[in-house]
């Protein structure tokens, strides 16, 4: 069992006890936190991603900001490996451009890997929102483990437990909990904001289908296995001609084609992919025929929420950095840089905008579990998150003067990375088209 299914299991037995005990009790927050998460048939969302309206006009209303029991546990328990067992190989792995692969089994061991994979399965068997907690505290520390963790978790994971058949849960959903790394390859060389002029080709074969084009821009492709890809099996029908199956990396006519240097994120991989003839079984096709364009759809309208967060756990770390600098090391050397009145006012202005910026990532988060419309919503978090994370982990350098400038410390890390949220899930243009669209709708009688 994983060690963050170790902690959790514990904190979900009591938060059951609570239940039983809670119907007598009159704490609002009690009975609040008891509906939304330890009631029997709330514990679906504990597990897998519920689908249903939940009935949540009778919820006392509490901060949105307001951790369940597991949820608390599981950012304390992912902050404590961040700080202890990431934070020591960050600099170096960003040096390297390469995650060290001691981590990434590590990450695996904790359960970090598989949050919202049932039980059943290996997986911890948890909420979307424990996944959001996880991949904010890693990237406090490191964005790149972050994304790594997100894309896993919140694409191919989500993928995999919602579209695919027993057959295929049966086959993957333990390796993906346990030690196979996932990628999620919907972009190419001239597909990217505009994903579904994909022009990855499939057709069917006796056997099953053969798969031939190139993918680009495929976060995790050096350590995964296991790729979700999608693939036009009939190009007469346009978009609704795509397809989404599954190939292993040892599949004939597989091959990581080129790997990009980047500006930020360096540990994290990102590949050009070549399927040249790749051949796959029948039993390969994930979900239906022809449905890849909505799960892709589907699939990055909540995985927005997640770089949403990576974006916001960045901010907070960069901040973090910095404002421990200047109040506390930079002081020792008899330097007040952190009081001038213009310092002091930045700061308290970063923090309000992190904070903003935070109820929108999990405001969007609760949204999907309680199955409301969250995709405005997602939308407005990943793009103001990346606006706050930019300017934040910028000033932050300035604030930290030379020391915020070198490579010694991770100030400048935190910046290069930060550049990322702009672009990849949607551009900032992507997520201003999606917010209009959606206003207009509203707001056109
Ligand atoms: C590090 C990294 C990791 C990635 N990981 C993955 C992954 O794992 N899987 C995957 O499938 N993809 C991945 N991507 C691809 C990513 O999603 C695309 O890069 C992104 O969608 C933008 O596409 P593009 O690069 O082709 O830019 P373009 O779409 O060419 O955009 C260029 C500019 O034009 C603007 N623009 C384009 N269309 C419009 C429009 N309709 N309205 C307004 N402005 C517009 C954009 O906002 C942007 O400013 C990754 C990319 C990077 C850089």
């Amino acid at each position: 069992m994983s060690a963050i299914a170790r902690t959790l299991r514990p904190a979900l037995r009591r938060s059951l006890t609570v239940m039983t005990r809670a119907s007598a009790s009159s704490s609002p927050r009690v009975q609040n936190t008891v509906r939304t998460f330890n009631a029997p048939q709330q514990l679906r969302c504990l597990s897998s991603t519920p689908r249903r309206l939940m009935d949540i006009s009778d919820i006392p209303p509490t901060p949105i900001m307001h951790l369940s029991e597991t949820e608390a546990a599981m950012q304390e328990a992912v902050q404590k490996f961040a700080n202890d067992v990431i934070l020591p190989k960050v600099r170096d792995m960003d040096e390297a451009e390469a995650m060290d692969p001691t981590l990434v089994e590590q990450l695996f061991e904790q359960g970090i890997m598989g949050v919202e994979i049932p039980e059943e399965y290996g997986g911890a068997g948890m909420n979307f929102t424990s996944a959001i907690v996880g991949i904010e505290e890693l990237a406090r520390v490191d964005p790149s483990v972050s994304v790594m963790v997100d894309v896993h978790n919140t694409l191919v994971n989500t993928a995999i437990i919602r579209w695919g058949s027993t057959d295929i849960k049966k086959r993957f959903l333990p390796k993906l909990a346990t030690n196979t790394v996932g990628s999620f390859c919907l972009s190419e060389p001239v597909s990217g904001s505009d994903a579904f002029a994909l022009a990855t080709k499939a057709v069917k074969t006796a056997d099953g289908y053969k798969i031939s084009g190139s993918k680009m821009w495929i976060t995790n492709s050096m350590e995964a296995d296991f790729f979700i890809v999608f693939a036009n099996l009939d190009p007469s029908k346009g978009y609704k001609g795509i397809s989404a199956f599954i190939v292993e990396k040892d599949a004939k006519g597989f091959s990581i084609a080129k790997k990009e240097k980047k500006l930020g994120i360096k540990a994290s991989s990102t590949c050009v992919i070549n399927f040249d003839d790749v051949e796959i079984p029948h039993d390969n096709l994930l979900g239906k025929e022809g449905e890849g364009y909505k799960y892709a759809i589907g699939i990055l309208n909540e995985g927005r929420i997640g770089i949403a967060a990576q974006m916001t756990g960045l901010a907070l770390g960069a901040f973090e950095n910095a404002v421990k600098y200047v109040w506390n090391d930079r002081k020792q050397f008899g330097q007040l840089v952190g009081e001038f009145q213009g310092m002091q006012h930045q700061i308290a202005q970063c923090y309000v905008e992190i904070a903003a910026a935070r109820a929108l990532v999990y405001n969007a988060a609760r949204k999907k579990e309680a199955g409301q419309d969250f995709v405005k919503d997602a939308a407005m978090a990943k793009l103001y998150a990346s606006q706050v994370a930019g300017k934040v982990s910028g000033l932050a350098i300035e604030w930290m003067g030379g020391m915020g400038f070198v490579r010694e410390g991770l100030a400048e890390k935190f910046w290069r990375d930060s550049k990322i949220g702009a672009i990849y899930e949607g551009t900032s243009n992507i997520q201003l088209n999606t917010i209009a669209k959606l206003l207009q709708k509203e707001y056109t009688s």
